[in-house]
């Protein structure tokens, strides 16, 4: 299986579950099996308790798990069906080391965040990666792995660490890393200094971005002035920075990055060729 991890920086809801779901999409379409798991770092076991006017809507899904609209989302514009364990919370992490903690399973030895809930989070990732998420019984190609809340936060940090052991568990040509973060209109100029910032911060914490999606809060798209500035300040060229500007429609989104060449992107950096599958063209 190959991951795409999609992490977010600067602020939370800048479009995080929509690149991630329109790059499963283009990977779909180009022929792969496509699942999706998300990430939601709150302590809730899942959003069925939580006000919807906190949360948003809470979707519902054949198994009758409670959980965010993202996965809503996944299941329309990948024509899957998830279950529960496709959204991952902090509260269900803790649940089950707890729960394994109580019946001795640890075997007398101090139960910590690293590595034992990192570890849980690296199993869980693998586990449910694999589950066939349409009719026929094959395991997915690609799952897409979309991490809730901003890089940064002390609420994420522990999925940050376990992505982070993650990379090594699966290897660097099964994992790659999309970072969202945000590009502020200021009277016209286009500023790159928030994605400085958020990009150094993910470095630092031991995860490199394959691709930055920098989002635009308006229709103007990036400009190759402000792309070729976050290409070097942020030490990738600039064939990995995208721009995801408003669009009328969100399923314009999955256009807009093929444009940009992800795909080709992925199916170099992830070695799409080594699943035997012929790739079509998208
Ligand atoms: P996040 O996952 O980062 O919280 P979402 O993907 O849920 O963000 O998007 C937040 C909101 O922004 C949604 O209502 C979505 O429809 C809208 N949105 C996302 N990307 C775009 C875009 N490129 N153009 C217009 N609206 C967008």
């Amino acid at each position: 299986t190959k991951y795409i991890l999609v992490s977010g920086g600067v602020v939370s809801g800048i479009g995080k579950g929509v690149i991630a779901s329109s790059t499963g999409l283009l990977l779909k379409t180009a022929g792969l099996k496509v699942t999706a798991i998300k990430i939601d770092p709150y302590m809730n076991i899942d959003a069925g308790t939580m006000r919807p006017t906190e949360h948003g809507e809470v979707y519902v899904l054949n198994d009758g798990g409670e959980v965010d609209l993202d996965l809503g989302n996944y299941e329309r514009y990948l024509d899957v069906t998830l279950s529960k364990d496709n959204n991952i919370t902090t509260g269900k992490i803790y649940r089950e080391v707890i729960e394994k903690e109580r019946r001795g399973e640890y075997l007398g030895r101090t139960v910590q965040i690293v590595p034992h809930i990192t570890n849980a989070i690296q199993d869980w990732i693998e586990r449910v990666s694999k589950i066939p998420v349409d009719d026929t019984d094959d395991e997915p190609d690609v799952c897409i792995v979309e991490l809730g809340g901003t890089v940064g936060d002390i609420e994420s940090a522990p999925f940050v660490e376990a992505m982070r052991q993650f990379q090594f568990r699966v290897g660097h040509e099964n994992f790659a890393l999309i970072h969202v973060s945000l590009v502020p209109d200021m009277h016209g100029e286009q500023k790159t200094k928030p994605t400085q910032t958020t990009v150094h911060a993910l470095r630092g914490l031991g995860l490199l971005p394959d691709l930055i999606a920098c989002r635009l809060l308006l229709p103007q798209p990036l400009e190759p002035a402000t792309k070729a500035k976050i290409s070097m300040f942020c030490h990738v060229s600039t064939e990995q920075v995208f721009g995801v500007h408003d669009v009328s429609s969100v399923y314009h989104v999955p256009l807009l990055l093929q444009s940009q060449g992800i795909v080709e992107f992925l199916r170099k950096r992830l070695n799409l060729a080594s699943l035997n599958i012929t790739l079509g063209m998208v």
